[in-house]
């Protein structure tokens, strides 16, 4: 019988350079391989599994309605879909919400809004500003809003449409909005793919105040920042901000696909029957477990990510081998003396799964990691920098 990765290896294309990791279960921020090792899960899946592997609360939605009426399409009403953004649109004070399958749909369907809502106003060729260092997915358009050129290379020619400017250089961005085709700027709050940056308050403030002098959409990317990761529901609550549209994914689910596009006053109305569409978008079973996500991220649930980061931020700050740790809530970022790959493969080996992005070290746990585990995976990340 041939290994999972030998497997692996030879069917699947090679567009992911993968650990020597096998694994097949977990429970919590617990996962395992199939040589029995116990690993700490300080990736969650990239964020996704937001309470962690296999929890039983979302275990429970989910099976509950894949059990009732798995899929439907969009041709008919189903109560998870209506509930889900019912439940978003409350929380954020959003308008409408259209769903789809990932973070890099979701941003689609961002600028494609910005588009007609662009087309509605005579501008022929619309153009989107986006930051330099930012990362917004992996389809020719959302590669082409993506402001990092190595992402670029091979894919050419991209989709047109698309300006950048630094993060955090309001100069920068006034200088791109002489254009007048600009009709909207696409940001996230923390980078993350770029090296878990945040915006600075200023400068978010700073883009509020531009839309309000000229007619420009702010759409937040909270594909990663979104849905507790930073310690509110969304980042942009904490910068005081109300966008017309908000893009989210990869934690909504809790681990089965599920993208959505929030829009406000401004843009509910902009798309029409027949504008935009997806097959899978909204599925029950996804929504259900959306739902059952979002429903637990209370006041308490934040208080505790806030509580954890404070706590991760205080152990590595100043930590021998530690340069430097960026981020908000459960969203870090841990500038290293050591290559980031050498760490990385030592907490591995040591039993801890960590992240990398750009030439960190990248923690997503699930936000609901419990405080031992925190600890010792904290502990192993430390040594592993210090050596
Ligand atoms: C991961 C990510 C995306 C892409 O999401 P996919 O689900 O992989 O398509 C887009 N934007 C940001 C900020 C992300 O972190």
């Amino acid at each position: 019988m041939k290994s999972i990765s030998a497997l692996d290896e030879r069917y699947v294309a090679h567009t992911y350079k993968r650990f020597p990791v096998e694994l097949v279960s977990g429970k919590g921020s617990e996962v395992f391989s199939s040589q029995g090792k116990r690993y700490i899960d300080m990736g969650s899946g990239i964020g996704v599994t937001a309470f962690g592997i296999a929890d039983e609360t979302w275990q429970q939605a989910v099976t509950a309605q894949l059990s009732t009426l798995q899929h439907t399409s969009n041709l008919y009403y189903t109560a998870p879909c209506a509930a889900l953004a019912e439940h978003l649109c409350t929380r954020t004070g959003m308008k409408k919400v259209f769903f789809s399958n990932s973070g890099a749909e979701a941003n689609e369907c961002a600028i494609k809004v910005a588009r007609k809502y662009g087309e509605d106003r005579g501008i022929k060729a619309p153009v989107i500003l986006t930051l330099c260092n930012s990362f917004h997915g992996r389809t020719v358009t959302t590669l082409a809003a993506t402001g990092q050129d190595h992402f670029h290379q091979n894919f050419h020619p991209l989709t047109p449409g698309f300006v950048h400017a630094p993060a955090n250089d309001s100069e920068a961005v006034k200088q791109q909005l002489k254009d007048p085709n600009v009709v909207a700027i696409l940001f996230e709050c923390v980078q993350g793919e770029g090296g878990v940056v945040p915006l600075t308050q200023e400068f978010v403030q700073g883009l509020d105040k531009l839309r309000s002098e000229r007619d420009l959409l702010l759409m937040v990317d909270e594909v990663q920042t979104g849905n507790g990761r930073t310690g509110s529901l969304y980042a942009y609550q904490q910068f005081g901000i109300q966008p017309d549209v908000v893009s989210t994914a990869k934690g909504l689910g809790g681990g089965l696909p599920i993208g959505a596009t929030l829009l406000g006053e401004r843009t509910e109305q902009v798309l029409d029957y027949g504008d935009h569409g997806s097959t899978y978008g909204g599925n029950p079973v996804c929504a259900a477990g959306a739902l059952s996500i979002l429903s637990r991220m209370d006041e308490a649930l934040l208080d505790e990510v806030k509580e954890k980061s404070k706590f991760i931020f205080s152990s590595l700050q100043g930590a021998k081998g530690v340069k430097n740790v960026t981020g908000m809530g459960l969203m870090i970022g841990i500038e290293t003396l050591r290559p980031v790959g050498e760490v990385l493969a030592d907490c591995m080996e040591q039993g801890v799964l960590c992240l990398t992005a750009k030439t960190k070290l990248r923690l997503l746990p699930a936000l609901n990691i419990p405080m031992p585990l925190l600890k010792e995976a904290l502990d192993i990340i430390k040594a592993a920098c210090a050596k």
